[in-house]
């Protein structure tokens, strides 16, 4: 029975110029989310809303779950869709759709009628009126609330009518593709995947890059990280993987810098090769997983430190998240079976005993002096010798 969806969002940030570039954005994505599930979708936008209508048989529940994921929906109603066949015929509609909708279930309604076709015979108020009495009589369960009905009837009069009750929560944030690039730092844990899914819900597209060090790292160690950029493409669209080969570099400061100091410095190189692959992929920020305090290298003054070897902007969205928060979210989209499968990650291979929780930056910057025989050699060829993968 149900034809078509209407999709509700956000309008408050989308005044203006930026409306259409938000709608078309959206509309984009719903189509991309749609092409996997089975049957025919058609997208369009009139004002104010974007819509979907099918053709012929589809996948309803393949169809709500792919909406679900599409950032900047903030509600999806599934509609009924009528071509006006009089309003005694509309009459006989609703009740069905209702009976349909909440079978033998005792509610409070309200009917709630707009007219953007302005030429229908009978006003909004009428409808409202004449169609709710029409309820009362033909719906045992159903009483008349006007303040806080449990059942809206909301019935919307174009050049087609539709008809919703219900409205499903969408995954609110922005269109993907309306904020701009950046390049997410993807490891295989908890964290990263989860902020890379919350700067995304805010339109920002993602690359990712991920630190290997085989033979250290194995290689199903780095198919779990591509499974987690999977996860998080399903909301975030297509994600390009920079998978970079990080031992040499990695073995390099282990045997020319004071093992406490191992982290810190790895992660300062991390940052650099990430900017540099980001500058390349036309991204304009960072983002990374950390939150104040979880580890050594997360203290405020290891997060100093580590900041400084970047000119772009850092994103760090769980900054202030406490490990349960970041878990939860984790679960919502699926992706913590995968992150807590139990494969080495480059960083704790070589981890000190000791790390050092408040480095300092002079001292930091004077170990790394040790390296400069072959790192910029050694960071060049790690750039240029990356396998990148795409990820949809
Ligand atoms: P996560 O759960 O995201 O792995 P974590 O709590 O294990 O984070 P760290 O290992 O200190 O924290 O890493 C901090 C951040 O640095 C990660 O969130 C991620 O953004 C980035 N990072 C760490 N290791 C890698 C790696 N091997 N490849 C890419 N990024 C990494
Ligand atoms: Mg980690």
């Amino acid at each position: 029975m149900i034809k078509a969806f209407l999709i509700k969002y956000a309008e408050i940030a989308i005044k203006g110029k930026n409306r259409p570039i938000f709608e078309d954005a959206l509309v984009r994505q719903i189509r991309r989310s749609l092409k996997k599930v089975e049957g025919s979708f058609h997208v369009y936008k009139t004002q104010g809303r974007v819509h979907v209508e099918t053709e012929g048989e589809y996948d309803y529940s393949g169809a709500m779950d792919a909406l679900k994921k599409v950032f900047g929906i903030t509600a999806i109603c599934p509609a009924l869709v009528l071509e006006d066949e009089g309003f005694d015929r509309l009459k006989e509609e609703v009740v069905a759709f209702l009976k349909e909708s909440y079978p033998g279930e005792e509610k409070t309604f309200k009917v709630h009628a707009r007219r953007a076709r302005k030429n229908y015979p009978v006003n909004s108020t009428e409808i409202n009126a004449t169609m709710g009495e029409y309820i009362l009589e033909n719906i045992p369960g159903f009483k008349v609330d006007v303040h806080e009905p449990e059942v809206m009837v909301d019935i919307e009069i174009r050049e087609k009518i539709y008809v919703y009750s219900k409205s499903i929560p969408g995954a609110g944030g922005m269109p993907t593709g309306t904020g701009g690039k950046a390049m997410l730092l993807l490891s295989g844990g908890i964290d990263s995947p989860v902020a890379g899914y919350m700067i995304a819900k805010r339109g920002v597209l993602l690359n990712a890059v991920y630190f290997h060090a085989p033979p250290y790292t194995s290689e199903r160690a780095k198919q779990k990280v591509a499974d987690l950029a999977e996860i998080v493409s399903r909301y975030a669209g297509e994600i390009w993987l920079h998978v970079v080969n990080f031992t040499e570099i990695q073995k390099y400061i282990y045997e020319k810098c004071p093992h406490d100091e191992l982290t810190i410095i790895m992660r300062r190189y991390m940052m650099r090769i990430a900017e540099r692959i980001a500058e390349e992929t036309e991204c304009m920020a960072l983002v990374t997983g950390e939150s104040i305090g979880q580890v050594a290298s997360q203290t405020v003054q290891s997060l100093a430190v580590t900041n400084e070897v970047c000119t772009m902007p850092v994103f760090r969205p769980l900054i202030a998240f406490d490990k349960e928060d970041i878990i939860k979210i984790s679960k919502d989209i699926d992706a913590f079976e995968t992150s807590i499968l139990p494969f080495e990650d480059c960083c704790t291979i070589w981890v000190a005993k000791h790390p050092v929780t408040k480095p300092s930056a002079k001292i930091i910057r004077r170990h790394e002096e040790n390296l400069k025989e072959l790192i910029d050699e050694m960071v060049e060829r790690a750039v240029t010798e990356r396998e990148v993968i795409k990820i949809d």
